[in-house]
């Protein structure tokens, strides 16, 4: 059975793979299982460039295949931004609340209430022998500055998929049905399904 390594700390994440994947005729084995590894320099200006410096990063590492991601918040008012900075919008170790603070100030700040946004994720998986295998999923929503909801986490209580309902208000169930990692999981267990046959 072919070895999978996770390349995230995230247990969160760890688990919604695991989910993804379990039909599929692969061991998965978390970064953690490989010691103490330094960490890639996230340099890349896309989702892309950085899930494949992730991936290719501890393939090298670890002598084993591996999947990375690298997802974030795409506001339409803001440019893009915060984009591949979404996790430290408001600084290099902000919080949660220090980003969202920032966000809703930006957008206030250039004279409108509210955003269309979309989440994306890109996956990248790869192998030992140079295989890199990609996909990806977005989620379009709104962002407004009345937070709602406890679930989730990051942007969630801000981001709006509907008139009333935010992000943060779905079920685990519900929020991986619709999401952008949720999506990049389904399209890349498909694509290692095909690449694993072809492989035996
Ligand atoms: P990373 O892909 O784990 O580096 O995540 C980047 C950042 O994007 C996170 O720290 C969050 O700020 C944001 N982000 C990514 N996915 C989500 C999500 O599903 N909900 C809320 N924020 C998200």
């Amino acid at each position: 059975m072919k070895t999978i390594v996770i390349a995230t700390k995230n247990k969160g994440k760890i688990r919604e793979m695991e989910q993804a994947f379990h039909d599929l005729p692969v061991q998965l084995r978390p970064l953690s299982d490989y010691g103490d590894l330094p960490e890639a320099v996230e340099d890349g200006t896309t989702f892309a460039a950085n899930a494949k410096i992730k991936a290719k990063f501890y393939m090298e590492k670890t002598g084993a295949a591996c999947l990375a991601d690298d997802s974030g918040l795409e506001v339409e008012i803001l440019d893009g931004a915060p984009g591949v900075y979404s996790a430290r919008f408001a600084g290099e170790h902000a919080s949660d609340e220090d980003n969202n603070e920032k966000l809703i100030a930006e957008i206030t700040g250039r004279g409108a209430s509210s955003s269309p946004a979309a989440y994306r994720c890109v996956l990248a998986f790869a192998d030992t022998d140079g295989t890199i295998l990609t996909s990806e999923g977005s989620c379009s929503g709104v962002i407004r500055p009345q937070a709602k909801g406890s679930g989730g986490f990051g942007y969630d209580p801000y981001f709006y998929i509907g008139e009333d309902k935010t992000m943060a208000e779905l079920t685990l169930t519900e929020k991986d049905a619709i999401s952008h990692r949720g999506i990049a999981l389904r399209q890349m267990a498909r694509h290692l399904s095909k690449y694993l046959a072809v492989k035996k």
